[in-house]
């Protein structure tokens, strides 16, 4: 195994009953990223992330942690990972201080150890003023920063987080988002969402998941990707020749006498364009890219039927 993968998850599939939750998935965390689960309610982000914290067993496939197989050894492949499921696994009824302490002994600090794994994990998730508290008088965003401080008490190499911020005010939201981004710093990172934003404020990659499957696996993108190409040509060539240009799918002539050329996915076509226009005397007057944000990808992979990204196809 590629020793910079942290996490290696081949083929994962999880029934219910009748029910196919996750149905091969395939999934890595290389180290020092923060990779965003984005899919609809019920698309089996959950699952997934059940799956890799070893807390749920898949119907088939294989997870492996920092090289070690989940299946085979799961305590020395969990040693390697803090987990924090969708519902916090924090106890009201103890004070911070002494569930972090509680979370250390779990996660097998030494006890020696202990003290100063509850103090350093107090202070990257901003708990020192609240140590002395009762949890259940704990704010929500503070009791999700009780959540985070669990997961990392261990220093794990990878940290999975589900659904981070639901439930939490817009303040509470921005404080979550830049306390993940700093665990970004130390840790490898995976964390399932449903909102956009969210994943392109703090993920590096994205992965699309729609009924249980894949459909989307790319960088995060700042930047909108290229859809359609704007061409304005005084002598324009019959289409079949702009469709001979790599990555050209279709061409539409609009109103305005100028064409609107669909473009492949991940293609951009635009250098090819203009020397074929120069090469060809196409009298080229106006050449430009229209994007396509990652909400027009999302909706498109996750309306309707399922549909796979280009970039996938040979893989599915
Ligand atoms: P997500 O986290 O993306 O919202 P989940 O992984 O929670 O999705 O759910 C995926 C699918 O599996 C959904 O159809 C959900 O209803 C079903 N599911 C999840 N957990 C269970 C369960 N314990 N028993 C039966 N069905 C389940």
């Amino acid at each position: 195994m590629d020793n910079a993968n942290l996490i290696e998850a081949r083929e994962l599939s999880r029934r219910y009953g009748m029910t196919h939750a996750v149905s091969g998935l395939s999934l890595t965390l290389r180290k020092g990223e923060i990779l965003g689960l984005l899919g609809p309610n019920g698309a089996g982000k959950s699952t997934t992330l059940k799956m890799l914290a070893g807390c749920l067993a898949p119907s088939s496939g294989s997870i492996r942690i920092n090289g070690i197989d989940v299946g085979e050894n799961p305590k020395a492949a969990k040693a390697n990972l803090g987990y924090l499921p969708e519902q916090p696994p924090v106890y009201p009824e103890l004070t911070v201080d002494e569930y972090l302490r509680y979370a250390a002994g779990l996660h097998g600090v030494p006890s020696a150890e202990r003290a100063s794994a509850v103090t350093r994990a107090k202070q990257s998730c901003g708990l020192g003023d609240v140590a002395e508290r009762l949890i259940g008088n704990l704010s929500k965003g503070y009791q999700q920063r009780v959540g985070i401080a669990q997961a990392i008490i261990h220093r794990p190499k990878v940290v999975i987080l589900d659904e981070p911020t639901v439930g939490l005010d817009p303040n509470q939201i921005r404080e979550i988002r830049s306390l993940i981004a700093t665990l970004g710093q130390e840790h490898s990172v995976i964390l399932s969402s449903h909102i956009l934003p969210e994943i392109q404020a703090v993920c590096g990659r994205v992965m699309i998941i729609n009924k249980g499957r894949v459909v989307y696996n790319e960088a995060v993108d700042k930047q909108a990707r290229v859809s359609n190409v704007i061409l304005g040509l005084k002598r324009a060539p019959d289409a079949a020749a702009l469709k001979s240009i790599a990555g050209v799918t279709r061409v539409q002539l609009l109103p305005s006498g100028q064409l609107r050329l669909t473009v492949a996915d991940n293609a951009d076509p635009r250098e090819a364009l203009a020397e074929a226009a120069a090469k060809n005397g196409w009298g080229l007057y106006e050449l430009r890219a229209e994007g396509k944000t990652l909400e027009e990808v999302f909706v498109e992979l996750t309306s309707g039927e399922i549909t796979i990204h280009e970039s996938l196809k040979d893989a599915a």
